[in-house]
């Protein structure tokens, strides 16, 4: 039997609904995030800019902001929902509003999530929504909610507040049969956050997968976290709902251990990533009956993996318990080469207010920053769509 391989280079498919100025104008930004140079002036001067209050909102938005992001309200993501759902693809709402330290902040974000799940009810192009506990949480509380230690009074009361936001978000996604991720942050906060999600899944997987965790494979202790919860969730009867992501954080992590003087949570090397990565998905795989995941990555051999996995397997593309996903202005091959040949695919869309978006954006950027002196991946497939088209 010959090997089942799909063509994830294949740009036509990847950029079929960009123009060529969309694509041209997409090439520009991923040379400049590509040299660590420019990437670093570029997001240094908006970070001053903007905190002296100088007007470079509009330059942001219609530049790296626009790439990577869907808008800067739900009804601005319209045209991105539109864009996806004609190739296929799902659309994640994600308010990705960072760095809000009050409990009036923290309430807005969770009504915020509350109308990304109504305007995904009924909507098949819209699958899931999605939040991060940081947008609804003050970060001390977590940490210490994350330390074991004895709360005060006073963190108790703080305490009881992040967990009724989480309550409130996933009980209403419960409602209205509409999955939700719960995504994962640095590795100090993380106990409190698998805490909330666990006891979620619990109250609200019986039979169907509503919510899911995160489960970052650059930690060194994730895969036996990942076998741990499917247990769990056998025992108490309920489905497991997992999003397998690499993760966001590494430098931060390793920083801070080095800082604090314990092990570095994070695997040494990327080799060591990439093998819990795959076999995270291969156990997923083996547990299908029980454990709904999805493979947010933009990794090539991981979602190749996946795809020929399932074909050996026999296990249909459109399985509801599997789940390819993106992040909007990124991996297009693998989302629109996937979506075509009949896999479920979606995208996070980011969106909220420019200056909030800076953390997201700056995480963007670094990710297609080059370090070793090659181009980037999404540049490379840039400039091979754009001289297949004979624009360069
Ligand atoms: C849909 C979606 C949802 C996401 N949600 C989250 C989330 O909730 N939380 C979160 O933290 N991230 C999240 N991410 C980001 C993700 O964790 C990765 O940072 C990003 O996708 C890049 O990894 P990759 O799998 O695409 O592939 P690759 O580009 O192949 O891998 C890059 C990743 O490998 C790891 N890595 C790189 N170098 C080393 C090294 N020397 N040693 C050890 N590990 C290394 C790092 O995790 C790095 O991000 C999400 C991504 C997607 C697509």
């Amino acid at each position: 039997m010959s090997e089942f391989k799909l063509d994830l280079q294949d740009t036509a498919t990847a950029f079929a609904d960009k123009s060529d100025s969309e694509l041209k104008e997409k090439y520009r930004l991923f040379k400049m995030l590509n040299s660590p140079a420019l990437n670093a002036i570029g997001m240094r001067a908006a970070k001053l800019a903007l905190s002296i209050g100088l007007p470079v909102e509009g330059l942001i938005k219609t530049t790296i902001f626009e790439q990577f992001c869907g808008g800067e309200t739900i009804e601005e993501c319209e045209t991105a929902i539109q864009k996806l759902g004609n190739a296929n693809i799902g659309t994640i709402l994600d308010y990705s509003v960072e760095g809000k330290a009050t409990e009036t902040d923290f309430d807005f974000t969770k009504d915020e999530i509350i109308r990304t799940i109504d305007r995904a009810k009924n909507d098949p192009r819209i699958p899931f929504a999605v939040f991060k506990v940081t947008g609804i949480a003050p970060l001390g509380t977590l940490e210490r909610m994350s330390g074991k230690k004895k709360l005060d009074g006073k963190s108790q009361a703080k305490c009881e507040r992040i967990h009724s936001r989480v309550n409130d978000i996933c009980e209403y996604a419960a409602k209205r049969g509409q999955p939700v991720f719960i995504d994962a942050e640095d590795s100090w906060i993380q106990d409190a956050i698998d805490r909330m999600a666990t006891e979620m899944m619990e109250k609200y997987n019986k039979g169907q997968a509503i919510v899911y965790n995160t489960i970052q494979l650059y930690r060194k202790d994730r895969l036996n976290f990942l076998r741990e919860s499917r247990r769990q969730a056998n025992k108490g009867g309920y489905i497991l709902g997992v999003k397998l992501v690499r993760g966001a954080y590494m430098e931060k992590e390793r920083e801070r251990a080095i800082e604090k003087g314990y092990e570095s949570p994070i695997h040494e090397d990327k080799t060591s990533t990439d093998e819990d990565y795959n076999e995270a998905i291969g156990y997923c795989l083996k547990h299908l009956d029980e454990v709904a995941f999805v493979a947010g990555t933009h990794n090539e051999h991981s979602s190749q993996l996946l795809a020929s996995r399932m074909h050996s397997l026999g296990i249909a593309k459109n399985h509801p318990y599997i789940y390819f996903s993106q992040l909007y202005g990124m991996g297009d091959n693998l989302s629109y080469i996937l979506a075509k040949n009949g896999y479920n695919v979606s995208k996070y869309v980011p969106y909220g207010p420019v200056s909030d978006a800076i953390p997201y954006l700056i995480r963007r950027a670094q990710e297609n920053t080059s370090v070793t002196g090659q181009v980037s991946r999404e540049l490379e497939l840039i400039q091979k769509e754009l001289k297949r088209r004979k624009l360069s």
